[in-house]
């Protein structure tokens, strides 16, 4: 196993195309929501079936290891699921079945909340999306995300 990885923690929006990578979900269900697998399945068994010119993450979501080098990383923690906490919940959502739980980074950092918004992640937004840009990039502050969303709101 590379030194990177740690077995222990697993990213809910992770690299289709790493070695361990397996399938977290569908994206299925309204707006685009993850809808959850009840297993995983070997992300290496999906890619193949995807159509030749679809970007794999527009479907499907996928789960690999937590890695130190990552962008997001900061000590043990991932700067991604804080900004997506920072989003505001449009409503009150479920928290899904989802096979990935005793593992997940975000699970084990964030709790509930995580999983609660976890579904409507994209791991490959639409490009007009500017709250979703400013969420997946690593430099974004929560000061930066607090001011866009009070402006939206206002
Ligand atoms: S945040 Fe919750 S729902 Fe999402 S992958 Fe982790 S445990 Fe599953």
């Amino acid at each position: 196993m590379d030194k990177d990885e740690s077995p222990a923690s697993w990213c809910p929006s992770g690299d289709a195309h790493a070695p361990e990578a397996v399938v977290l979900g569908v994206r299925s269900g309204q707006e685009g929501r993850v809808v959850y697998l009840a297993d995983p399945v070997p992300a290496s068994q999906v890619l193949g079936e995807v159509p030749e010119g679809v970007e794999p993450r527009r479907i499907l979501r996928f789960a690999s290891h937590c890695v130190t080098n990552c962008v997001n990383r900061r000590g043990d923690d991932c700067t991604l699921v804080e900004r997506v906490l920072a989003k505001p919940q449009a409503s009150a959502t479920t928290v899904p079945r989802c096979h990935l739980r005793t593992r997940c980074q975000w699970w084990s950092q964030s709790g509930v909340e995580a999983c609660r918004r976890c579904p409507a992640v994209s791991t490959r937004h639409r490009a007009d999306d500017e709250l979703a840009e400013l969420i997946a990039d690593p430099t974004t502050t929560r000061e930066q995300l607090d001011a866009w969303i009070a402006t939206e709101a206002g």
